[in-house]
């Protein structure tokens, strides 16, 4: 196993004159045996900073280290490390127990016999047991990912790194799986880095969740802390859903005004005080429907949840949601307004989204 200490990293592409800078100063420590999720909208550099991890890409400054050794410019197969893409990579023409075995004939003089005995192990390990004799084609895309699970887990590596590995599974083998690889994950206390662009499948998933936008990561924390104390609006905007609910409201003296009758009174010394205007967010769960309440707004769509409805509501070109009672279902175009508690309200600064509170 390996803490994985990652500094001031930069990947460019390009040539010169006409780089894209796809991971940007990432400062990050992975810890031994840590479950780790990369998310963040496409093009955010995770797939790169995995890849960089890999030893599959050269970076372009910073470095990288495993328990300490400078790995930066070893190449990958120099690296304990073992990676999990979407589409699992399984050779086609080869029977499951060959496909797991390959890494091991590869790498090491283990004789046949040996590398037979730890494929069983390993099928066994996943369940897949009965499928050693069949070929990939003959497998269903569950049972093709525990394959290309198998072929990661043999090798007995440092690092397992993943990217999007559940996403060609259709919704309900997908969460069946996240469950499986966590678990898999502890029982092997293998430090583990995955990319998802799946918010909610990062928050299901990590010990901790890394949020990457533009090449810049933007926080990292547990589910919890990027929920509920995020450092910007970006981070309040991506983690969550359905999304936080943003608008901007003007400071008017000691008090906020925001749209709609929008008001929250400031306490001294408030960071806020000394600004013209900040974004204000408020959680879906936070917007309680009330007849007495402010932002007369429209419904729009109800969307029924089973447990619980999404309300979409429209209040001039603000667009809000409120999460609400399942039998809560006004019709399209009905008047409804919101009440809020002020412990409820995220504050960024207008200008450099950070968060103010
Ligand atoms: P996605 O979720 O869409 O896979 P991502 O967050 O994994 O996105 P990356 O694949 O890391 O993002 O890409 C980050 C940026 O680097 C993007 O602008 C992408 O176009 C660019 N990029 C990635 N690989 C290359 C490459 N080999 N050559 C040139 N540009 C690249």
């Amino acid at each position: 196993m390996a803490t994985i200490d990652i500094t001031k990293l930069r990947k460019e592409f390009g040539d010169e004159g006409s780089q894209i800078v796809a991971v940007e100063d990432l400062d990050l420590t992975i810890e031994d045996g840590e479950f780790i999720v990369f998310v963040g909208p496409s093009g955010c550099g995770k797939t790169t900073t995995l890849r960089c991890i890999a030893g599959l890409e050269d970076v372009t400054d910073g470095s990288i280290e495993f328990d300490g050794d400078d790995v930066t410019d070893q190449r990958a197969r120099e690296r304990n490390v073992a990676m999990v893409f979407q589409n699992y990579a399984l050779y086609p023409h080869m029977t499951v127990r060959k496909n797991i075995g390959f890494p091991l004939k590869l790498s090491t003089k283990q004789s046949s016999d040996e590398i037979d005995e730890k494929v069983e192990d390993v099928a066994e390990l996943l369940g897949i047991e009965e499928l050693l004799d069949d070929k990939p084609k003959e497998l269903s895309g569950g049972q093709q990912q525990r394959v290309a699970l198998g072929r990661a887990i043999i090798r007995d590596p440092e690092v397992f790194l993943m990217d999007e590995p559940l996403s060609n599974l259709d919704a309900k083998l997908r969460s069946v799986m996240r469950t499986e690889l966590q678990e898999l994950q502890q029982e092997l206390g293998v430090t583990t880095a995955y990319v998802t662009h799946d918010q909610v499948e990062a928050m299901a998933m990590g010990d901790r969740i890394a949020i990457l936008n533009g090449g810049k990561l933007q926080q990292v924390g547990t589910a919890n802390e990027v929920y509920r104390s995020p450092t910007n609006e970006f981070v309040a905007g991506f983690i969550g859903s359905p999304s936080i609910n943003l608008f901007t409201a003007e400071v008017n003296g000691d008090t906020l005004v925001g749209p709609g009758g929008f008001t929250y009174a400031l306490t001294d010394g408030s960071p806020v005080a000394d600004r013209d205007r900040v974004r204000v967010g408020v959680r879906p769960e936070d917007m309680e429907p009330a007849s007495a309440g402010c932002m007369p707004s429209e419904v729009t769509v109800v969307e029924n949840m089973g447990n619980e409805n999404f309300l979409y509501a429209e209040m001039g070109d603000v667009d809000l949601t409120a999460r609400v009672e399942s039998q809560m279902r006004p019709a399209e175009g009905t008047a409804v307004s919101f009440d809020f508690e002020e412990e409820d309200l995220y504050l960024f600064d207008a200008t450099t989204e950070e968060a103010l509170k």
